[in-house]
């Protein structure tokens, strides 16, 4: 059963979530991924490489206990690694072949054959002198602690080579830590919502029912290298609880290193990260043949391009996007219930005094600046000089999240308008 072994991927379609082995997971871009990873390790006085690994570690460990203990048939340790490749695979994390015969309880060397963060770091970054595939780490390490029954961090990866290097694949020495390494646990559904609220949509033109189950159709899982190449970018279907735990612990370790004002600074950055993914993401799927084939023939104005990205937001499992108000090139406020974000923050650390959710604030005029102020519609490139026109232009859109239910709200709500 470990060749043809395929995960199975719940569509919690009542909170608009998706559900792997306990593990929500959300569609994000590589842009997004290697750009946030970026902002991450970028402070030089942090140590951000245990908490980029580790999360990975802790989503894999989750994910595989569950998986392990829940379906029948993973009983050796040679169907549990068919497994994890499975998984990787599919998600679009890359290829990993041959654990079995790779590693021994004791550990050994792992040879991705392909990695999405070490070849889209490349890609998009170029070359750079040090490993960058935190997260596949992380992941081998999960996966050798929940294959060999040990507790979580009882493995320790070092990279050695990387496609972010030059190097031909990336590699992983495997071996026993000398000290268990603190790794967090993770939140798994987190802190949903029992049940989402009726709202009533603005009445665009655009059938959100016919998009979501159109979409959901969509083959979105790795081809033979274990990338998902689609709307112009590499996908992943990344752990949500990935995203909350280096995001939020990244703003933890600010704080902890240079004082709570920090906050201010973590902030824009996450929510440039969230720019980012819109642009590429948000950008690519309205250029799509996709789209145009879909989407593009309900479209009668301006505003239906807003209603039918929200529609394809809400395949992603984001949570579930809503349309409050929409004044042309002006205003949007959109409603988020149960985003991934809220859901993560409240596990993991309880209530907050300031809204949390960046991912979508980024996003939310990210969608603003697309279609009104860049104008998507003329399918322009999404380079850098595009992405420095909407994001530092004068008169673009900025968002600010005026209800969060990390800090109490009954859900999230963000407001974009036009700055001066
Ligand atoms: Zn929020």
């Amino acid at each position: 059963m470990t060749e043809i072994f395929e995960p199975k991927i719940d569509i919690d379609s009542t909170r608009y979530l998706s559900i792997c082995y306990g593990e929500p997971m959300v569609f994000h871009c590589h842009h997004y991924n290697v750009f946030l990873q970026q902002t991450i390790e970028d402070p030089e006085y942090l140590d951000t490489k245990p908490l980029l690994t580790n999360a990975a570690a802790s989503c894999a460990y989750s994910q595989l206990k569950e998986m392990f203990s829940t379906e029948k048939g993973f009983d050796s340790p040679q169907s549990r690694f068919g497994a994890a490749e499975s998984i990787f695979k599919t998600l679009g994390f890359g290829l990993l072949e041959g654990l079995k015969n790779q590693v021994t309880e004791n550990g050994g060397l792992v040879r991705a054959k392909m990695s999405h963060y070490g070849y889209t770091w490349k890609i998009k970054f170029g070359l750079r002198d040090t490993p960058a595939d935190f997260f596949t780490s992380g992941y081998l390490s999960g996966v050798m602690s929940a294959v060999y029954n040990k507790p979580a961090g009882y493995y320790v990866i070092e990279e050695k080579e990387c496609a972010a290097k030059g190097d031909n694949a990336c590699t992983f020495e495997v071996k026993a830590a000398d000290s268990l390494l603190s790794i967090p646990k993770s939140p798994g559904k987190g802190s949903l919502l029992t049940r989402l609220p009726e709202r009533e949509r603005l009445p665009g033109n655009i059938d959100e029912p016919a998009i979501l189950k159109a979409l959901a159709n969509l083959p979105l899982v790795g081809n033979e290298e274990g990338l998902i190449p689609a709307f112009g970018v590499y996908l992943t279907r990344m752990y949500s609880n990935y995203y909350n735990l280096i995001s939020y612990g990244f703003e933890e370790l600010l704080i902890k290193h240079k004082g709570p004002q920090m906050k201010n600074v973590s902030r824009p950055l996450l929510i440039e990260a969230g720019h980012v993914c819109a642009f590429n993401t948000f950008g690519g799927i309205m250029k799509s043949p996709e789209w145009y084939g879909l989407i593009f023939p309900m479209i009668k104005n301006r505003e239906d391009w807003v209603h039918g990205m929200v529609a394809a937001i809400n395949a992603l499992g984001w949570g579930k996007w809503t349309v409050k108000e929409l004044i042309p090139n002006e205003r949007l406020v959109l409603i988020v219930d149960g985003s991934y974000e809220s859901n993560g923050y409240l596990s993991i650390y309880g209530k907050s005094k300031t809204p949390e959710c960046y991912l979508a604030t980024g996003g939310s005029a990210g969608l603003m600046n697309l279609i009104y102020y860049g104008d998507i519609t003329t399918k322009s490139a999404l380079d850098q000089n595009y992405y420095n026109r909407l994001f530092k232009g004068k008169g673009n859109f900025k968002c600010e999240e005026v209800l969060c239910r990390s800090k109490g709200d009954d859900h999230c709500e963000f407001v974009v308008t036009k700055t001066a």
